[in-house]
């Protein structure tokens, strides 16, 4: 990854020797952090500031780093603490268990998962972690092996088929409410949708999918191809999940209180 920040281990192992890096930081090709730490001058200020800080980058911040799906709220500097240093740090964070080394300066996806499990809420890790999975950055069986026994269980929710941010808070709090909820079912004359609850199909416009001309006529024909077969679509914003949520389950409800939603007859998937 490419942000700047090394440890003196990592610079060896770029074959660095000790009189380079003392030469490098003289020319000032190297800014020396802290005692073991160095980055170049265009090294990433986030990543800087948490190993300045006597720590690395880790948990919320790390995830954001890596490219996972964030929520909003967590613009904060998550950092870790190395075992000796008691560094004034943004903010110090942890995994369960026993202490890790801090060996780089972003902890890998399934350390700062780890440590997130105690910063983030429910739903908003279980959508960080959909987003993890779905870029493979994170192995599913490997990180069920590290997580304490809450992120185990915020784990089993977690569904990597998940196509934003969006959906798995969406999937995640309807659920959470008894909702039978599909993921990214296949629709005949559609093709897949994000999830399905009865005869609804809930599309999750994300903010960078949508915005295209294609995009844009695509979703139009997707919705009169679903009208015309029988199913009811509602398109829902990252606004509207995040900031609107009572809005968008009113109408949810509304539509299942009216039974409308229910598939019969030749509309039933199996
Ligand atoms: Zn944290």
């Amino acid at each position: 990854m490419e942000h700047g920040v090394f440890g003196r281990a990592e610079l060896a192992r770029l074959g660095m020797t000790e009189a380079q890096v003392r030469r490098a930081v003289r020319s000032g090709d190297l800014v020396r952090l802290r005692s073991g730490w160095y980055a170049r001058p265009d090294a990433d200020p986030t990543v800087v500031a948490a190993v300045r800080a006597g720590g690395v980058l880790s948990c919320v911040s790390a995830l954001r780093r890596h490219g996972v799906w964030i929520a909003p709220g967590y613009e904060t500097v998550h950092t870790r603490a190395s075992k000796s240093l008691r560094g004034s740090v943004p903010r110090r964070c942890r995994a369960p268990g026993p202490p890790l080394p801090t060996s780089a300066a972003v902890d890998p996806v399934d350390v700062a998962l780890r440590c997130a499990v105690l910063c983030m809420s429910e739903e908003h890790w279980i959508a960080a972690c959909d987003s993890a999975l779905e870029s493979g950055l994170v192995d599913r069986a490997d990180l069920d092996v590290v997580l304490n026994a809450r992120g185990r269980s915020l784990l089993s929710k977690c569904d990597e088929r998940s196509q934003s941010g969006t959906e798995s808070i969406c999937r995640v709090r309807l659920r959470a409410l008894r909702f039978g909820v599909v993921v990214q079912p296949k629709i005949a004359g559609v093709g897949k949708v994000d999830l399905r609850v009865g005869k609804l199909l809930i599309e999750c416009d994300s903010k960078t999918h949508h915005t295209s001309l294609e995009n844009y006529q695509n979703d139009r024909r997707r919705d009169r191809s679903a009208l015309v077969t029988g199913w009811m679509t509602m398109r829902v914003t990252y606004d509207d999940v995040l900031y609107g949520w009572d809005g968008v389950l009113d109408d949810v409800q509304t539509i299942t209180r009216a039974d409308r939603h229910r598939i019969r007859g030749r509309n039933r998937l199996t």
